[in-house]
């Protein structure tokens, strides 16, 4: 179930639909709105109300947010978003039937960088802050992005500032069009004296920059969450830096395993204790240890799973925790542990022994058992397997040896 409906509804379209009929909603209702074909004040409100649904919808992640906890849940998520003529435009790749702009489109966006933080189901349980060193690329503060002295560059009149441009060539009968960098301004977009270019960094722009970010692993939180920071990607001039994403790798523990908010661990309890009763203890994920008296009489069978609620997982921006289930196997006394008269004391304890059943007249092969030793077993086994599928030779001496 998602929160909220309004972006969805915004394009028409169920909250389940895919890239695509997103996509063909928001194309048929941008061309329909677009300013260019309607402009009565309210086709302009529509069109930027598309927009804005498309341009959170048609990312994965905003989406996510989107469904989970609505608009609210995007607030705080970076910058004013882009304006609704960028979107129209990086989506029908630059152009309205000629109406407006042309030119090559530079991509608008940076890219996304993404880390990932590995977690133990401890840190998952109390929740952690890791502090994490980041080289991003930042605009100079010197020159502030221009690359140059203030009024000293010059957009390139070639490309106008986008740094590629379009040529056409003859190859035969047909002129084609194709994208280039620009050799007037080697692809910078904007041309400059070299006496007047910023000397801190060169005319780039751009600088290095070490930043830490401090990452907030809350209790709860699952692995491939993300936790991300909007618009902390590298900066360029003339773009939307993209986030800094960090995914939750969760660890895998000794103990215990995790199922959602549950948790799963083994435990092997002694055959006394299963059958008479007695306390278990092992430390939780939590640090504290759990302590269980098991009743005399309860009797815990080998795989036998108990559960112990509450005593899971915290379950994230949510409260309260998922359960803790034990599975239990039983620790049998070693081989010939007691004697003659023991065996008979026990024999007068736990239930008879079951009879067996055999059908009258039925032949009978009495047979010895020996104690199975896979190293030897299961090598004899492929060795059958082999003769019957492959020239049949096989390994005749083990075989023999084997009888
Ligand atoms: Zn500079
Ligand atoms: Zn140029």
């Amino acid at each position: 179930m998602v929160k909220d409906t309004k972006f969805y509804d915004a394009l028409g379209v169920s909250p389940t639909a895919s890239d695509t009929e997103l996509k063909k909603a928001y194309r048929k209702a941008a061309l329909k709105y677009h300013p260019d074909k309607n402009s009565t004040p309210e086709a302009v409100e529509k069109f930027k109300e598309i927009s804005h649904a498309y341009e959170i919808l048609s990312d994965e992640q905003k989406r996510d947010i989107y469904d989970q906890y609505g608009e609210e849940g995007l607030s705080g998520q970076g910058g004013p978003g882009m304006n609704a003529e960028d979107i129209f435009s990086q989506f029908f790749g630059g152009g309205f039937g000629g109406g407006f702009g042309g030119g090559p489109q530079r991509p608008t966006r940076g890219k996304d960088i993404k880390h990932s933080i590995g977690c133990t189901l401890e840190d998952l349980y109390k929740g952690k802050t890791t502090k994490l060193a980041l080289n991003k690329t930042v605009l100079c503060s010197d020159c502030e992005g221009r690359g140059g002295a203030e009024g000293k560059v010059k957009e390139c009149p070639d490309c106008h500032g986008s740094g590629m441009k379009f040529v056409t060539r003859q190859m035969g009968p047909m002129i084609q069009r194709f994208q280039t960098v620009c050799d007037k301004c080697q692809g910078s977009g904007d041309l400059c004296d070299p006496k007047d270019r910023c000397t801190t960094c060169k005319g780039k722009k751009t600088q290095t920059e070490r930043k830490i970010l401090q990452v907030h692993i809350d209790p709860g939180m699952k692995d491939g969450q993300r936790i991300v920071f909007s618009g902390e990607g590298d900066q360029e001039p003339g773009i939307t830096p993209g986030d800094v994403i960090f995914v939750v790798d969760e660890r895998p523990d000794a103990n215990f395993q995790r199922k959602g908010n549950d948790l799963y661990r083994e435990y092997e309890v002694d055959l006394l204790t299963a059958l008479a009763g007695g306390e278990i203890a092992f430390k939780h994920i939590s640090g504290d240890w759990i302590k269980i008296n098991i009743t005399p009489g309860e009797v815990i069978a080998p795989g036998e799973m108990k559960i112990i609620e509450g005593q899971g997982m915290p379950i994230y921006r949510h409260g309260g925790k998922g359960n803790l289930i034990i599975k239990f196997s039983v620790a049998f006394p070693p081989n010939h542990f007691a004697d003659e008269d023991k065996l008979k004391e026990l024999a007068s304890i736990l239930p008879p022994r079951k009879q067996v059943q055999i059908p009258e007249g039925a032949e009978v092969d009495e047979c010895d058992m020996v104690k199975y030793d896979p190293a030897k077993h299961q090598q004899r086994r492929r060795d059958a397997y082999d003769s019957d599928e492959e020239d049949g030779q096989g390994h005749p001496g083990v075989q023999c040896a084997s009888q």
